[in-house]
């Protein structure tokens, strides 16, 4: 089941970011500046590495890990007895909850945010950039998620069920198209949308510190970092990145050696300063 489970997640990763590529083509709500064609490889390639790496290093002790937790009976899930749906659906919204926590630690941890500052240095956002991740990020979350793992302790099917909805809205999400104003309000009231999104982008980190929901966007205006909405006129021409990527965005060296770059430091307290 497992095995049938991981191929439902290339599948799902395999259409959804053919749709929202043919979708950004067709619809594109704003105007790229640099070829798509040298996005397409750039972060194909990276994806190609953190596949890679993430895939030996830990899927199978992540499989183990989950197996184990199942059969020592520990989480919260367990221990409040949830089972079926119900604990398919919670599973889901506590998994979307810690996920939202541990983003907003990778802009506020400078040690986190020097991994995470890879993925912010696109100075365009589109569906590519779903894949843009240093490889460190992604070791350093596989060791949160599996610390949520044993907190909650979700079934193997709530667990992988999570990370095709992650992959799936980090798609939907990075791509370059937008809703109706009108659809917009209501629809970002519970889903992240590209509009919701692509203001974490900002480079102006007063507004883009904000907005750190993956699936629903219920937690940023819970926990008070919820910026103020944009209209779709207002979104058209975003200045997105970091201030000092605004040249290097395709560079594979510089993406590995981000997180010994002195560039862009300290840019997760700046609005805590202000
Ligand atoms: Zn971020």
């Amino acid at each position: 089941m497992d095995l049938d489970l991981d191929t439902g997640r290339l599948i799902v990763f395999l259409t959804g970011f053919g749709f929202f590529l043919a979708l950004e083509s067709l619809l594109p709500a704003r105007q790229m500046t640099s070829a798509k064609h040298r996005r397409l490889l750039t972060h194909g390639f990276m994806a190609t590495v953190n596949t890679l790496l993430v895939r030996t290093l830990t899927f199978v002790p992540m499989l183990a890990w989950l197996v184990y937790v199942e059969q020592q009976g520990w989480g919260l899930a367990r221990w409040l007895g949830l089972s079926g749906w119900l604990e398919f659906i919670i599973s889901i919204i506590v998994l979307d909850a810690f996920d939202y926590f541990w983003h907003r630690a990778n802009h506020r941890i400078t040690f986190l945010w020097r991994f995470h500052k890879a993925h912010h240095a696109d100075t365009q956002i589109d569906v590519s950039t779903a894949l843009r991740f240093h490889p460190g990020e992604l070791l350093l979350s596989s060791l949160a998620k599996a610390t949520w793992v044993v907190i909650w302790g979700p079934s193997t099917i709530a667990w992988f069920l999570f990370e095709i909805l992650v992959s799936w809205f980090a798609q939907a999400h990075h791509a370059n198209w937008d809703l109706p104003d009108r659809l917009e309000r209501v629809v970002r009231r519970v889903w992240v949308t590209p509009r919701f999104h692509a203001i974490h982008h900002l480079v102006d980190r007063r507004f883009g510190d904000a907005n750190f929901s993956t699936l629903l966007s219920v937690w940023d205006p819970c926990f008070g970092t919820e910026a103020e909405a944009l209209s779709r006129a207002q979104t058209k021409d975003l200045d997105l990145g970091l201030p000092e990527a605004r040249e290097h965005t395709a560079s594979l060296k510089q993406w590995l050696t981000e997180p010994i770059a002195r560039r862009n430091l300290g840019l997760s307290q700046q609005r805590q300063a202000d």
